[in-house]
């Protein structure tokens, strides 16, 4: 029950309305039998600094950010966590004791499936399609974890090779255009493969990022970031070829959970926010 003394939480975004977050934090919160809230709050580019503010002078006790405000909210925080600075976006802000401290919870999102099926990319090859901000969240969890080599792969040479100059002082992390046959070489020498481009997400499920996976080991794990739908075209093709597969529910479900740990300083029961998640998808 909401009360005077519940602590408030949020999910900011614009537009906002189709978030799955209110559904996974309210259940996880009841689950964890905590005092707080959480509401979805639809907040338009111009009036994020006024928002901000406002965050911190209703004392919320923390918030998700969404699109579009993941980087443009950074300059408006008073602390980054590293890895957050490392990423160059923000998904959680914590309140603490009225500074407001950014967080980037993806990357933990994203490895923390590995445990779930047993396996770790520590000593693997890893190659990436996409160079965006998930990939670069991405990048950041696999050298963390200490894969041996990250090679990224897009349709743009020049911002996968962006991409991997952030990472190189730390790791052996390639860049290249993903038609390229140095690339080709990366996927068939790949342990991990990694979908981290939108194709394939409803309503374009006809789409997938080229790989021909005839020509690809099938002792590859191959993880798709996407969650709608749950398998997508490049999970489909992967799988019947013999791939063991993810899909990015886990991921979206265990962002969440560390945001919640962040802010309530408790374990999230990561199998109640799965569950309504897919509730979520399915009731759409
Ligand atoms: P983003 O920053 O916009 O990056 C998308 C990447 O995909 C870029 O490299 C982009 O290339 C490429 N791309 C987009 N459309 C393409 C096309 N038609 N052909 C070839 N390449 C294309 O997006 P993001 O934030 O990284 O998100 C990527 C996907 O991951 C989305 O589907 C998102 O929903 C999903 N995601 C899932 C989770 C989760 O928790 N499961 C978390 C984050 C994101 P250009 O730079 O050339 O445009």
């Amino acid at each position: 029950m909401v009360t005077g003394k519940t602590k408030n939480l949020a999910v900011i975004g614009f537009p906002v309305e189709h978030s799955l977050s209110p559904a996974m934090q309210n259940a996880a919160i009841t689950a964890a039998g905590v005092d707080y809230s959480y509401i979805a709050v639809p907040i338009a580019p111009q009036d994020l600094p006024a928002a901000v503010a406002g965050f911190k002078a209703m004392r919320f006790a923390g918030f998700n950010v969404t699109i579009p405000h993941k980087q443009t909210i950074m300059p408006l925080l008073d602390d980054i966590d590293e890895a957050a600075k490392i990423i160059g976006a923000v998904n959680t802000v914590v309140n603490d004791g009225g500074k407001l401290k950014g967080y980037n919870t993806d990357a933990l999102g994203f490895i923390g499936a590995f445990a779930q099926k047993n396996k770790s990319p520590h000593g693997k090859n890893a190659a990436i399609l996409g160079a965006g901000g998930a990939a670069r969240a991405i990048v950041h969890a696999l050298t963390k974890a200490g894969a041996n080599r990250v090679t990224i792969g897009a349709r743009n040479a020049n911002k996968a090779e962006a991409l991997a100059n952030v990472f190189a002082a730390r790791a052996d992390v390639q860049a290249f255009s993903w038609d390229a046959a140095e690339f080709s070489s990366a996927l068939r020498e790949a342990d991990i493969i990694v979908n981290a481009t939108p194709l394939g997400m409803a309503p374009n499920t006809d789409e997938a990022p080229p790989v021909d996976w005839e020509r690809i080991d099938n002792a590859a794990l191959v993880y798709d970031i996407i969650y709608t739908p749950a398998k997508t075209k490049f999970l489909a093709g992967a799988e019947k070829c013999g791939h063991e597969t993810i899909n990015g529910e886990y991921m979206l479900a265990a962002q969440g959970a560390a945001a919640f740990k962040l802010w309530t300083g408790k374990e999230a029961d990561l199998s109640v926010m799965q569950k309504a998640l897919r509730a979520s998808l399915s009731s759409r």
